[in-house]
């Protein structure tokens, strides 16, 4: 079945529907979605979206959280990109806020604000609460919201569509096939513009802050079409996520004050952050949590972790502002927090390479920044890059929502212009083969045990801390696993919510891109933000002040390239915090 509408974008997420509001201010928008569009992995998000709105620190400015970024990022981030995504902030949070979106409030009532990491005055001098938060549920109420809004203004959802391919022809986009995970069973959607907002990939670690359905889908389309990923070697670790379990537990905590402390109860961010302390930048935060179980300073009978303490909050605060994170404490850890320390470890949480896009949203080919016409991308999916290497806490609902609205309006620009090329022959063709061939395999593996092997072995070999011997060892393993997934069966064989056939599915995914962070990490002979090598412990801005590029064909062979990082105002220094 062919469906035809003048815009396709792919994910529910604040990103996709973020566009879908501009878009279809002027044209036919339809949005495709493998979840029900309320339960994508951006209502998950809890502690703040940043802004400076000067709603609690009056001498805040937007030239602070410009140079914040751009030194959270460790000087990888392109900084047009940064200036665009600082300045248009507070407009972006104002029309969230007239959209229906109910902020907590300072006791004036405006719009509340807190601190967060890497968030300072006055380039590093003081923390700065610019966290505009909704107590800790900011992502699943501007999820809602945005929701209503894309009801009211008519925009056409398929959910529990999963795309599966990207038609793309001679570097034009003319739309994407979709299984129809309800009644099985492929579907063309030919539009004039296709955008992917697919989210991140932290399912393809153990220890995940990520939703189930984070494994990456659009990447590894836009790979499989032979377009290239940028930056894929850069994940980030957030420092506090629910020990064992991976669930997080935001920033929020330490923006109210928590404190992290040590199994000799020695609050040890004095050590690595003397300024910022528990709210130094998260790469910096999680590998002084690693360093201190790593040098036996951890907590409990194996030492494995550390914690957090929130009980010096209060309850009345904690009820206020971050009830959620008490909440998740009692049901999933079997703590609570107001009356004991909390055992946290690092989570894997955000991926700050993905698809290579310009300031607008335009997907790009090459080094030279050649365009895909047709095709646009931002969220987590997409690299613009905003983050660098390493992104700020609240700066990713912010990226997903002011990129998500340039994008949008990119897109409403540019439709116009565009026509319904004509679709190949047998569009379907390769995504057919591809399907046929997972669907009917009748070997012996089973895709859950080839899923954990990835998962225990990319934790293991390609974490927080990593080096040249560990990286290499994980290249064979993937290629390991990429060979037993050749020999994996399916049981089941019904057409109807399949969930084998889509676990499958997502596992080839996330074994492709793999390839490309192992790669990516093991080529990167330096240490900057989240990607940390224990054999090159130092940031080289001589040779890696550079963006990678990394394309992958269909025999499995990688090729990089590089771009240069775009610098404006700030030259790379030395990040102390
Ligand atoms: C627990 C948690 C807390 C967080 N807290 C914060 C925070 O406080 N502040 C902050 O700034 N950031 C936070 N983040 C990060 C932030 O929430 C995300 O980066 C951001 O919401 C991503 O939005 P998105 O629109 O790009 O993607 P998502 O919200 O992940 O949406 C992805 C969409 O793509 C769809 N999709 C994926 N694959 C396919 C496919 N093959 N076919 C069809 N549809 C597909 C899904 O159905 C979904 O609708 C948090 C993240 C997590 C995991």
């Amino acid at each position: 079945m062919t469906h035809i509408h003048d815009v396709v974008i792919i994910g529910a997420g604040l990103a996709g529907m973020r566009a879908a509001l501009e878009a279809s201010k002027v044209a036919d928008v339809a949005v495709i979605t493998k979840l029900y569009p309320s339960r994508s992995h951006s209502g998950a998000a809890q502690g703040g979206i940043a802004a400076t709105l000067k709603n609690v620190d009056s001498d805040d400015c937007i030239e602070f959280h410009m140079f914040d970024t751009v030194k959270g990022s460790d000087y990888l981030g392109d900084q047009d990109a940064i200036e665009n995504l600082c300045n248009e902030a507070p407009e972006v949070i104002y029309e969230t806020e007239h959209m229906g979106v109910p902020y907590s409030r300072t006791p004036e009532g405006k719009i509340a604000q807190r601190k967060f990491g890497g968030h300072s005055l006055h380039h590093g001098k003081v923390a700065a609460n610019r966290a505009c938060y909704a107590a800790d549920y900011t992502g699943h109420v501007l999820l809602h919201t945005f929701f209503e809004q894309c009801i009211k203004q008519r925009v056409r959802f398929y959910s529990e569509f999963q795309a599966v391919g990207l038609i793309v022809v001679d570097n034009r986009c003319l739309g994407i096939v979709a299984w129809d995970i309800q009644k099985g069973g492929l579907h063309v959607f030919h539009a004039k513009a296709t955008m992917f907002a697919t989210g991140g990939y932290g399912r393809v670690f153990k220890i995940t802050s990520n939703a189930h359905a984070s494994t990456g889908d659009g990447l590894a389309l836009c790979l499989r079409a032979g377009l290239p990923l940028e930056d894929m070697e850069f994940v980030q670790f957030h420092p506090t996520g629910l020990y064992k379990q991976g669930i997080l537990l935001s920033e929020g905590a330490r923006g109210e004050g928590a404190y992290l402390l040590n199994g000799l109860n020695e609050r040890f961010m004095e050590r690595y952050a003397p300024t910022l302390m528990e709210l130094a930048p998260r790469d910096m935060v999680s590998r002084s949590i690693q360093t201190e179980i790593l040098e036996g300073r951890g907590a409990g009978p194996k030492k494995d972790h550390v914690w957090l303490d929130i009980r010096h909050i209060g309850e009345k605060r904690i009820a206020a502002v971050i009830p959620q994170i008490r909440s998740l404490c009692l049901n999933f850890g079997g703590v609570d927090p107001i009356k004991q320390p909390i055992p946290i470890q690092t989570t894997a949480h955000y991926s700050m390479g993905g698809i290579p896009v310009t300031c607008d949203g335009r997907v790009i080919y090459d080094e030279k920044n050649s365009l895909v016409e047709g095709l646009y991308a931002a969220g987590e999916c997409a690299c613009v890059s905003v983050h660098g290497a390493n992104r700020l806490g609240t700066n990713s609902l912010l990226d997903a929502t002011a990129n998500g609205r340039r994008t949008g309006r990119t897109i409403a620009n540019d439709i116009g212009k565009l026509k319904l090329n004509a679709l190949p022959e047998n569009p379907m063709e390769d995504t057919q083969e591809r399907i046929g061939r997972v669907a009917g395999s009748t070997g012996r593996e089973k895709v859950i045990h080839i899923r954990h092997d990835l998962r225990d072995s990319m934790e293991e070999n390609c974490g927080v801390f990593r080096s040249g011997e560990r990286l290499q060892k994980q290249k064979q393993i993937l290629k390991d696993l990429l060979e037993r997934y050749r020999q994996i069966k399916i049981d089941d064989q019904s057409k109807v919510f399949n969930t084998d056939i889509m676990e499958a599915l997502e596992l080839g995914y996330m074994l492709e891109f793999s390839e490309l962070i192992v790669e990516g990490a093991l080529r990167r002979t330096e240490s900057r933000g989240a990607h940390s090598r224990t054999d090159f412990p130092k940031r080289d801005d001589v040779n890696w002040l550079n963006h990678t590029l990394a394309w992958r064909d269909a025999s499995g062979q990688i090729r990089f390239g590089s771009k240069p990082v775009v610098i404006k105002n700030y030259q790379p220094m030395e990040r102390k915090y």
